[in-house]
């Protein structure tokens, strides 16, 4: 890993210097380059241009490290109402939630609980829930919950991260429930212990575990979606998908709003399903450290911001 990787990812595991950053005005107008807004109608108003482009959403209300149950009630009431608003404004959008969000460290019956009664409210008003994969230590429990939810509704997806060496294994037992899973390369400071620490490696992992989905897709094992920027995979995936016999629309590929947006436009024109994971939200550091930490260049922007 990077020296700039890893002070970004600390810095993003620190307090005070959350608390430093977050409040000035020159930090607000950076991440803006990746956040259309800190509320869901700002982003629900970006879902909805994306969408007269062909293009179909995901929302996450960004914020971390909630310390009782009530705060994961909170986050559950606040994702009820969007299922809702989303269904009120026709949009095809759909939500992506942490279960550190829901309460996984408080109870995990209590996470659970509330997953379900989002996958329920997702089902009624036609959208889809997903859970995002957080740090090596929830995976288990965060693929036990994602077996409870998709029982509740097919449409429930899940992350899986490809720097993960154990991923392989959770991929091949995941496949008889038919999943949607959504692989992505990885985003958290892992030990090499339990992730690769080359990127090579990774980006390695990331297109042997796609023909993997890829394979069970074609025998009506789930649908595999791919969570990537990375271009040059996801034509080799596209490729691979075509040679396997899955068609455009057997899988999908999800990119993070503000990142190559021109590149999802294009491969919505080719007829690829292209869908954009919006966050908003008033706890944006950690996540937007993490932003800047798979790109360092992105420091860039951060200056330009801090000039005006
Ligand atoms: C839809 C979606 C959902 C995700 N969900 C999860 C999750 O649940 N759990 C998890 O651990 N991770 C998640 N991630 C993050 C993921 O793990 C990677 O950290 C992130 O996608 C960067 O890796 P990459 O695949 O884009 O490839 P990279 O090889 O890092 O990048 C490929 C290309 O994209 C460009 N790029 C990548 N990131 C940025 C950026 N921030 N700004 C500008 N350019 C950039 C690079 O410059 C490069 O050209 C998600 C990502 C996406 C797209």
């Amino acid at each position: 890993m990077s020296l700039g990787r890893t002070l970004l990812l600390k810095a993003a595991d620190t307090p005070w210097i959350a608390k430093q950053i977050s409040e000035r005005a020159f930090a607000k107008r950076a991440v803006r380059r990746f956040m259309p807004g800190e509320t869901l109608d700002d982003a629900l108003a970006a879902a909805k241009a994306l969408q007269a482009e062909r293009q179909d959403t995901l929302i996450t209300q960004l914020g971390e490290a909630i310390v009782d149950l009530g705060q994961a009630e909170a986050v559950r009431d606040h994702y009820l109402a969007a299922f809702e608003t989303i269904k009120a404004r026709g949009l095809a959008t759909h939500v992506s939630v942490k279960p550190t969000q829901l309460g996984i460290d408080q109870s995990l019956d209590h996470c659970r609980g509330y997953l379900i009664e989002l996958a329920a409210a997702a089902k009624r008003t036609g959208s889809a829930l997903w859970i995002d994969m957080e740090d090596h230590r929830y995976v288990d429990r965060t693929i036990d919950l994602y077996r409870s939810i998709k029982a509740v509704d097919d449409r429930s997806g899940l992350a899986v991260q490809a720097y993960l060496y154990r991923s392989a294994k959770d991929i091949d037992a995941l496949l008889d429930l038919a999943p949607w899973i959504r692989l992505v390369k990885g985003a958290y400071r892992e030990p090499p212990s339990v992730a690769y620490p080359a990127k090579r490696d990774v980006d390695l992992s990331f297109y042997d575990l796609s023909i993997k989905l890829l394979t069970g897709a074609a025998k009506g094992q789930g649908t595999p979606v791919f969570g990537t920027h990375d271009i040059s995979l996801v034509r080799r995936i596209i490729a691979k998908a075509k040679e396997l016999g899955v068609k455009q629309g057997g899988y999908e590929i999800h990119m993070l709003y503000g990142i190559k947006a021109g590149e999802q436009g294009q491969l919505v024109r080719e007829g690829e399903t292209v869908k954009t994971l919006i966050s908003y939200g008033s706890a944006w550091f950690k996540w937007y450290m993490r932003r800047l930490a798979e790109r360092p260049a992105n420091l860039w922007f951060v200056m330009k911001s801090m000039a005006g």
